[in-house]
């Protein structure tokens, strides 16, 4: 690395502010991280990782002379130019995004020249515009501001970031701030893409807004594979070795989750109605999504008749295996639909269970995969966790009470479940 690096403040240290602060500490660049979480600061100072990335502890530990953590916002407003946000951006309950984190972060920025506020947080298009107008109502007019949208994905966060497809900076007018931040980013050598602030950040929202539609899409189809006795896997291998479409994406399951999709979907949604305009595509993504996440429920009821008594195991609960985040995840809904019919509902999840434990406090947790299989009426496997896609099906059925496995994620092998005497259910096959 040739030359001292640029120190970066870091606010919001959840998965995005993590990863961008290792990632760059990594790079070279002293990190200034806040967060007005004092818990979560303490645990960072004392060298251990709130959240389940891989990679991450070992990263942070590499890098932890570069890594300074505190509560209070002018520690790295002193020590740095360029100040990245990375706070959360969740759902109010109309479904547009929550900017109350975003805002109190911009309330607290001083009027200085020297300073970038770099919004990594996913935002709706305009928000930088308005916080624009908010400067310089606020006589705060000099700081410069950049929007750099994050697109790394929860499990693979590290290598997203060492790795990225692109990266987006957006400033308006001649500012001095995009520039910095694409020289930082400079030794990943990854396509740059300079623009307008407004751009930037509908690019990001575009993203997750095709990416959703590609899963929706190959999920209804794979509905009418079922329907018409087509198997979805060989449809989606075969119609995504069209270069113009591409194989990624078109697994078909039980619906998209996360903390991203759901969010940034509805928030596109709603920005463009705000707007005028009816994105009647989107409502139909969001429709169908919903209702491929209740759709095992009727695939149980076919197989057990009323639900009602049953016990159901879901393995793993995770919207994705390698994280803990449980925000949006497919399991939520299954769960409470499962126990609305009466089912007696079990669940496994190597890494996420004290995160599920916050959102739904009453489900049956297990500490293992063999106590959520034991006695099981049927099994549903929710997230293709490694370990659970490689489950001993012969133990299995020699343990369960009931024979019926449906794969939520077409990650098991068909035949060796069938082979142990169970009867295997995917999703897309006719
Ligand atoms: P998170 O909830 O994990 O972390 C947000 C952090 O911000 C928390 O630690 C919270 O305590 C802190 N915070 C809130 N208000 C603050 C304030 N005023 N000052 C300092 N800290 C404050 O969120 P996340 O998943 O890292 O997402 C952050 C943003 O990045 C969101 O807008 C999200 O949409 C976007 N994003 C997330 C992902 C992802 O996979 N998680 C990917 C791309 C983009």
């Amino acid at each position: 690395m040739s030359g001292p690096r640029e120190p970066i403040g870091v606010i919001g240290t959840g998965y995005v502010g993590l990863v961008t602060a290792a990632g760059f500490a990594e790079l070279g660049s002293e990190v200034f991280c806040v967060d007005i979480d004092e818990a979560k600061i303490e645990m960072l100072r004392r060298g251990e990782i709130p959240i389940y990335e891989p990679g991450l502890v070992e990263l942070i530990a590499k890098n932890r002379e570069r890594m300074h953590f505190s509560t209070t916002l002018e520690d790295a407003i002193g020590a740095v130019r360029l100040l990245f946000v990375c706070v959360g951006t969740p759902p109010t309950y109309a479904g547009d995004a929550d900017l109350s984190a975003v805002n109190a972060v911009v309330a607290a920025m001083p009027a200085s020249s020297e300073h970038a506020l770099v919004m990594k947080s996913t935002v709706p298009c305009g928000t930088g515009r308005s916080i624009q107008r908010v400067f310089a109502e606020q006589h705060k007019d000099a700081m410069a501001y950049v929007s750099c949208p994050e697109f790394l994905k929860e499990g693979s966060a590290l290598e997203d970031f060492f790795k990225p497809d692109r990266v987006v900076v957006g400033e308006d007018g001649e500012g001095w701030a995009a520039a910095v931040v694409a020289e930082l980013y400079a030794p990943l050598e990854a396509p740059l893409v300079l623009t307008d602030v407004a751009s930037a950040e509908m690019i990001k929202l575009a993203a997750n807004a095709f990416l959703a539609t590609k899963i929706s899409f190959i999920n209804e189809i794979a509905n009418v594979c079922e329907e018409t006795g087509a198997n979805v896997t060989e449809v989606a291998r075969g119609v995504g070795l069209d270069a113009r479409i591409g194989p990624r994406f078109l697994s078909a399951g039980i619906g998209y989750g996360g903390s991203c999709f759901t969010k940034d979907v509805s928030a596109l949604k709603l920005l463009a109605a705000n707007s005028g305009y009816h994105f009647q595509l989107l409502s139909s993504v969001i429709e169908v999504n919903e209702l491929q996440k209740r759709r095992v429920v009727a695939k149980l009821a076919r197989h057990l008749g009323p639900l009602a008594g049953r016990r159901i195991g879901l393995l793993g609960l995770a919207f994705k295996p390698n994280t803990d985040d449980m925000r949006g995840a497919s399991s939520l809904v299954l769960a409470a639909r499962l126990e609305a019919e009466g089912a007696h509902v079990r669940a496994y999840d190597p890494i996420a269970t004290d995160e599920a434990r916050k959102i739904m406090p009453d489900l049956d947790y297990v500490a293992s995969v063999e106590a959520v299989i034991e006695d099981a009426d049927a099994l549903v496997l929710v997230t293709e966790w490694p370990q659970l896609v490689a489950l001993d099906w012969q133990a299995a059925a020699a343990a369960m009470s009931g024979t019926v496995v449906i794969d939520g994620r077409n990650a098991l092998d068909a035949d060796a479940v069938r082979a142990a005497g169970l009867r295997y259910e995917g999703i897309g096959f006719g």
